[in-house]
């Protein structure tokens, strides 16, 4: 069974990388203050110009794109080649905001295609695999991309796309699906689902699961392994880069190797821009090295990580991130406190909770009040009023402990929150909504 779906790229040495990259880097720069009117009038305002980028560490020269900067441009102000050339659309499922759309020429759709390749394959996937996969299919980026990886593995691919559970438990166990490729939240709604059918996970052929487009927690990875018999691989990607499969976990799953033939990695502190030396805590900078239809310089993805660039066990030379622990601007802050949904979902995994949980802010009496809604399994409902309060004040201890703060925890029955097929909705933030 092949190790790499490119060997001689993944595990090329430091100095061919940074000299791929400076190469790629210099040309990039060209194609875009050459066919992109929006970013050369950013490049002239900063005075700089294409000859001006001559090495990887010019690249600091450039300018910085931002969601704000898609929106602006929306829809052709970033294109990079004539629409003629440009064979595919696909768009942000517009968790923040209004969506942005991103353009593919069908080598980009090629390249894309190839990096979620690697991830299938860095999950032990081959042409022996049935790839399972259900990402929303359409605008959403997430179907097409695994969808065009599996079939460049040659796996079996099962086109599944999103929603209706027990058609996909279905197929999974009549077909022997045995790489489950979809967001974590719906992985582990199809775990609870199985379990409530009666299926054990030693009864489903899945040996692997590929999981991203929204953050996740390592309590929550360990519990849709258990819960569906698998090893799960975190993978990174956003549309504005052509979607997943920026990064990928290897086998060690302790981080993402970005692809950096194709993307320049850069860590910025995301208050003052400065670039921050490796090992740092600061947002993502991603600069797209060989896109032709939507080439994105320096653009700041808003993700919280760090960059490592520790011997991977694996064999993998490129740089890893870490789970992004949600964006900058997924922070909540709550009385005056920073509060991530992470910290929380932290906690209730620990505790033996499900991930079912909601997040409710609201604003009376000019304080900020702060709800947590908890799903309890079967076997942790009770008939006791007084059991279900104690309960609920251990999780407001341990929360106290973790945040700062202590929500008000509500347990709520099974299957009172809404499961979500694709992203999950942790937060309903009642302040914004009320504005
Ligand atoms: P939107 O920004 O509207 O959600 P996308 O569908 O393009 O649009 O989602 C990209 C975003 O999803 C990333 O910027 C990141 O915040 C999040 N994301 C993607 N993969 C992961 C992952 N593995 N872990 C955490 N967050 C992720
Ligand atoms: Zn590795």
């Amino acid at each position: 069974m092949k190790k790499y779906y490119q060997k001689e790229i993944e595990t090329a040495s430091r100095e061919e990388i940074i000299k791929m990259q400076s190469e790629k880097l210099i040309k990039q720069v060209r194609h875009v203050y050459d066919n992109v009117p929006y970013y050369r009038k950013l490049m002239e305002e900063r005075g700089v110009c294409p000859e001006d980028i001559r090495s990887l560490e010019d690249i600091s020269r450039l300018p910085f794109l931002c969601k704000d900067d898609l929106r602006e441009a929306y829809p052709y102000g970033l294109l990079g080649t004539d629409l003629k050339k440009c064979v595919r659309i696909q768009s942000t499922s517009g968790t923040t905001g209004k969506r942005v759309v991103a353009f593919y020429t069908q080598k980009d759709v090629d390249l894309w295609e190839e990096c979620c390749a690697r991830a299938i394959v860095a999950a032990g996937g081959s042409d022996e695999d049935v790839c399972h996969v259900a990402y929303g299919y359409g605008l959403f980026t997430g179907g097409a991309g695994l969808h065009g990886g599996a079939h460049k593995v040659g796996c079996l691919t099962l086109p599944m796309s999103s929603g209706n559970t027990d058609r996909q438990i279905q197929f999974m166990m009549d077909m022997g699906s045995t790489i489950l490729c979809c967001t974590p939240s719906y992985a582990a709604y199809l775990g609870e689902a199985m379990a409530e059918q009666n299926i054990r996970p030693e009864e489903n052929k899945l040996k692997a699961g590929i999981f991203g487009a929204e953050p996740w927690t390592e309590e929550m990875r360990r519990s849709i392994e258990k819960s569906l018999g698998i090893k799960a691989y975190d993978i990174y990607g956003l549309t504005e880069t052509s979607g997943p499969g920026v990064a990928f976990e290897c086998e060690e799953q302790s981080g993402m190797h970005i692809n950096e033939d194709h993307f320049y990695a850069e860590i910025i502190d995301p208050e003052t821009g400065e670039v921050l030396p490796e090992g740092s805590k600061g947002e993502l900078v991603l600069t797209s090295l060989d896109k032709e239809a939507f080439p994105l310089l320096r653009y700041r993805t808003r993700d919280i990580c760090i960059l490592s660039r520790k011997k991977c066990s694996c064999g993998r030379t490129h740089v890893k991130m870490t789970k992004p622990m949600g964006r900058s601007d997924d922070m909540l802050i709550i009385r005056g406190v920073n509060v991530f949904p992470s910290q929380i979902e932290t906690v209730l995994l620990k505790m033996g909770y499900l991930p079912n949980y909601q997040i409710e802010i609201d604003r009376k009496n000019n304080t900020d009040t702060f709800d947590v809604y908890v799903e309890m399994s079967s076997a942790q409902m009770s008939d006791k009023i007084s059991d279900i309060q104690k309960k609920e004040k251990d999780i407001e201890t341990s929360m106290r402990a973790m945040l700062g703060i202590s929500p008000k925890i509500h347990l709520v029955p099974i299957k009172s929150i809404a499961r979500s097929e694709g992203k999950a909705v942790r937060v309903v933030d009642r302040r914004k909504l009320n504005e």
